[in-house]
């Protein structure tokens, strides 16, 4: 069956999206560099509407998508799409949610080899004329604790990749913890206190709700180990920056690594003034593979969304 909808997607993403749209009949449209002012101008005329992360869906555009049946984000988190302006106007809002579970995954791994053998450091050193063999003696990653907050997609994928490595995995959700994971992995399951009092690593794989957002505080950091370390690749507002910046610069944690941000783009974030942290510019999903699966994901939703499948 083939469709007549259009489809504006407002943001760059994977051409496979176009064309499995496209070969289902659709007429899209794409503006990967439109402006929230051409977006508001443009949206009346258009059934779906597609956006990555650049275009905010705002309730003034949804006041006048009367036309809209769908806005799909191509990733997981929904926090650029007002959702209950969304609600209120009948739209359904849709995510490709497993398109970025391994890309982000293999991010935290990286952070930890990183942070335990300070390569990023090391780096930097070295190309300022500092050789700092004798400074930087690192840690390994196997028989440590790694502390997972939020198992579900990332956090599961994680949990894999980490027991490879032998490490041991200490996991805390605020829903029941898929079973068969925890077996595959020999979870302990923690409550977020004990979870944070026994890990090395800590890592953040939960969404951003009024209930988590600071869920990270200067409370929660004091009771973690001093050599410990936190990686947020979730979203910013879970992690409070400023209870960070200062136990990282008291010496109260070993050290950071951070993808997201409370405000982005980060620079001229304070925390880049510190050497035991790694700051990247929210690259979790930005792989070829992740980006493509998305894309694919997305599209295969919208059609099932329109065969009313799904
Ligand atoms: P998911 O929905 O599959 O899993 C989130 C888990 O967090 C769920 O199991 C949920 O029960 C749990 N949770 C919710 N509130 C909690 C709380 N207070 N304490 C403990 N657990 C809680 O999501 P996911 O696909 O694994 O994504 C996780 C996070 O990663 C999201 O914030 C998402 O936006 C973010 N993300 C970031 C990037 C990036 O580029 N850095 C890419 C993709 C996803």
């Amino acid at each position: 069956m083939g469709f007549s909808e259009s489809v504006l997607i407002c943001d760059e993403v994977d051409p496979i999206l176009g064309k499995i749209l496209k070969d289902n009949g659709l007429s899209v449209t794409y503006e990967p560099a439109i402006t929230p002012e051409q977006v508001l101008e443009k949206i009346p005329d258009y059934e779906i509407v597609v956006v990555r992360s650049r275009t905010k869906i705002t309730a003034d555009m949804i006041k006048r998508a009367s036309k809209c049946k769908v806005i799909a984000r191509v990733g997981v988190g929904l926090d650029n799409i007002d959702q209950d302006a969304a609600k209120a106007g009948g739209i359904r809002v849709i995510n490709a949610a497993e398109g970025a579970m391994n890309a982000v995954a293999e991010l935290v791994l990286g952070f930890m080899f990183s942070l335990a053998r300070q390569t990023a450091r090391g780096d930097r050193e070295l190309r300022a004329g500092k050789w700092m063999k004798k400074e930087l003696k690192g840690t390994e990653l196997k028989g440590k604790y790694l502390g997972i907050v939020g198992l579900g997609n990332i956090g599961k994928r994680l949990g894999r990749l980490a027991r490879a490595l032998n490490m041991n995995i200490i996991g805390y959700d605020v829903v029941p913890i898929d079973e068969e994971f925890s077996k595959e992995v020999g979870l302990m399951k923690a409550d977020l206190d004990t979870l944070l009092q026994s890990s090395d690593y800590v890592s953040i794989h939960v969404p951003l709700l009024d209930s988590t957002r600071h869920l990270f505080d200067a409370k929660k950091m004091a009771i973690m180990k001093k050599t410990a370390v936190i990686i947020n690749t979730s979203r910013g507002g879970v992690v409070d920056e400023d209870a960070l910046y200062d136990a990282l610069k008291g010496g109260r944690l070993g050290g950071a690594a951070l993808d997201v941000f409370e405000k982005e783009p980060a620079v001229g974030n304070r925390l880049a003034e510190l050497d035991n942290v790694i700051l990247t510019p929210h690259i979790g999903a930005q792989t070829r593979e992740a980006q493509s699966l998305a894309a694919n994901v997305t599209g295969e939703k919208i059609i099932q969304v329109l065969r009313g499948v799904i």
